[in-house]
């Protein structure tokens, strides 16, 4: 297992990722992708793409991340998206509440299931100290610290805005419009890959708890009483489950089992779920996460976010710790019903019945030449007050007199105004408000997954050396090309041409003439690189073999290849065609390193 500080030296070293504004003397939980961050964060993204808006036939969208108030109030984040503060009175450093209870009481995995006063009780009765000073925290209020970073739209006092704690509000808002866009027809998917803000209280480990990170969400709308999703696509993936019910058992255990079994037999609620969770095991394998150390585990009743009904997470191993890469909501109407309610437009979708069906409707039809004289300016309040009260009570209208509340007022109506009747009425369908499902999938964290999963180190000709194992879709780059020497033109010249061709072949090369070629396999190995090709003087046009020698990355071995065959048998590796170990058989592994000579 990789050494977090050697990792993390490796990170800054390589250009994977480091503490932003270092110059300015660094600004907490905001990191910059270097060159091969950036790369892999991007193979990382297009692989989420590929796989959850291509291959599930969903729509992407890219919407704002700053977002106005009213989105906020209506998705509940303004009131609830809290996370619980304590502040050292001695240093002024601020904690999150509950961690400091999770690192200092064995037994507690969740304390902010326990609520904000229990939280503070704990902290007193163990006398928790200040992880920065060591002044005892001990009688310190804790309180709801919102998470939404503020910001002021347009010039003046202008008009609040929040930067996205979510990328899913910007597929929500849109909802009346990507509904049209899907011809009204649920079950339809809305993609965006984007960039969410936490003010987080302690942002910790490198790029894990940061204050800016990179969602990858699918919100699925469903109708729930009619959409199944396709799970005989993932009824035989096999997955670790670590259900609710285990997490609160004193000898709790991993359930073991595949996804259909887990939905026969219940432990995972909603079948969408279920086959999220089983679509997710494969992109993760794909990626190259380690599934020794990967699990899903339920979220306990009192860790679910204010819109979540039914919550799994994807759970990473991570020097020891388990770390959330991904959620999975049942989210219900919560989301639409709530824009609806809020907002002026329509969040449902016309769901039409097989057949056109007739209905008994009460309906009123108030005398406005009555109504308006007798109550004013409230008259229309009051009509639309009495046609609700229909809906709800047709049987108040069996009295002379009816009494309806408008605009905060009650007003007595005589009943023969509003000239109440029973209707039949033929109706082809009706708004429904969708479900959504949502996996969510943080980027940074999966990066950071798959570095640490990948790291390795072993001995080459009696020397350590550290690699990381990449799967070659996401590796920054997938060959590198060296000539033997840098000062001969002849190899130059061939090299800069293998490279050109393996670029024509749509491969990404790293051409490299720096160094001792030692320290050229280093430098790749340690970027993730899967395959270094070297050029030497066999690799010469007019020699008798014109070869060049391939090495792989982990195994560190060597064969010799015609220039000419190089890229189709790569691009036929990169495909999942062959793998090196049948190059080898094909072409036989060198026996002696004549590269490192
Ligand atoms: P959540 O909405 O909290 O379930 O977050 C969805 C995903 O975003 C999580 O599974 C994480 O992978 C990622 N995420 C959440 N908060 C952070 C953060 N502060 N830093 C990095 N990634 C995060």
């Amino acid at each position: 297992m990789a050494d977090q500080q050697d990792l993390m030296e490796l990170a800054k070293r390589r250009g994977f990722f480091f503490g932003s504004n270092g110059a300015y003397g660094g600004t907490a939980g905001f990191y910059t992708f270097g060159p091969e961050g950036a790369s892999l964060k991007h193979n990382v993204e297009a692989a989420w793409r590929d796989q959850f808006t291509l291959r599930l036939g969903n729509d992407e969208i890219e919407a704002p991340t700053i977002m106005p108030e009213a989105v906020f109030e209506a998705s509940g984040h303004l009131d609830g998206f809290d996370d619980m503060l304590v502040e050292c009175a001695e240093c002024g450093a601020s904690h999150r509440a509950d961690h400091l209870i999770e690192d200092a009481v064995n037994d507690i995995e969740d304390a902010e299931a326990l609520g904000i006063e229990r939280v503070g009780e704990l902290i007193a009765e163990h006398d928790l100290a200040c992880p920065a000073c060591g002044a005892s925290l001990a009688g310190e209020p804790v309180e709801d610290f919102n998470l939404m970073f503020e910001t002021s739209i347009g010039p003046g006092s202008g008009q609040p805005g929040y930067m996205r704690p979510e990328t899913a509000q910007g597929i929500f808002v849109e909802f009346p419009r990507l509904k049209e866009y899907a011809r009204g027809q649920l079950p339809f998917g809305v993609t965006q890959i984007g960039t969410a803000y936490r003010n987080e209280i302690s942002p910790r480990r490198g790029i894990i708890r940061v204050r800016e990170f990179t969602q990858a969400e699918l919100e699925q709308f469903i109708d729930p009483e009619e959409d199944e999703p396709p799970l005989g696509e993932v009824d035989d993936v096999e997955v670790t489950l670590y259900p609710a019910t285990e997490q609160h058992a004193d000898d709790g255990e991993y359930i073991e089992t595949t996804i259909g079994e887990a939905v026969d037999e219940g432990i995972i609620g909603s079948p969408w779920v279920a086959y999220f969770l089983g679509i997710a095991q494969g992109w993760y394998e794909r990626v190259g996460v380690d599934m020794d150390r990967f699990r899903f585990r339920q979220h306990l009743a009192g860790e679910r976010a204010h819109y979540a009904a039914d919550c799994w997470d994807a759970e990473s191993e991570i020097g020891g710790n388990w770390i959330e890469i991904a959620g999975f909501a049942y989210r219900g109407d919560y989301d639409l019903t709530k824009h609806g309610e809020y907002s002026e437009d329509r969040f449902t979708v016309f769901k039409r019945y097989d057949e056109p069906i007739t209905v008994e409707k009460a309906v009123v039809d108030p005398d406005m030449s009555a109504l308006g004289p007798e109550f004013g300016g409230a008259a229309a309040g009051i009509a639309e007050a009495l046609q609700d009260l229909a809906e709800r009570n047709p049987d108040a209208f069996d009295q002379d007199e009816v009494t309806v509340e408008a605009n905060g007022e009650e007003y007595t109506v005589d009943t023969e105004i509003a000239n109440f009747a029973i209707e039949e009425q033929t109706e082809s369908g009706e708004h429904i408000t969708p479900h959504v499902v949502e996996p969510s999938f943080g980027v940074g964290r999966t990066v950071y997954t798959l570095l640490e999963h990948g790291y390795s180190e072993d001995e080459v000709d009696g020397e350590t050396r550290s690699y990381l194992s990449l799967a070659p879709e996401i590796a920054p780059t997938n060959v590198a090309v060296f000539p033997l020497v840098s000062n001969d033109d002849a190899l130059v010249a061939v090299a800069t041409d293998v490279s050109q061709a393996l670029r024509q072949a749509g491969i990404s090369v790293s051409y490299d003439d720096s160094g001792s070629i030692g320290r050229r396999y280093r430098r790749q190995d340690e970027v993730g690189t899967p395959f270094c090709v070297t050029v030497d003087q066999d690799g010469l046009e007019g020699n008798d073999e014109d070869t060049v020698t391939l090495r792989e990355r982990d195994s560190a071995a060597q064969i010799r290849i015609p220039v000419a065959e190089l890229a189709d048998e790569l691009e036929a590796i990169f495909s999942g065609e062959q793998t090196f170990g049948d190059l080898s058989s094909r072409y036989g592994d060198v026996e002696t390193d004549v590269t490192t000579a």
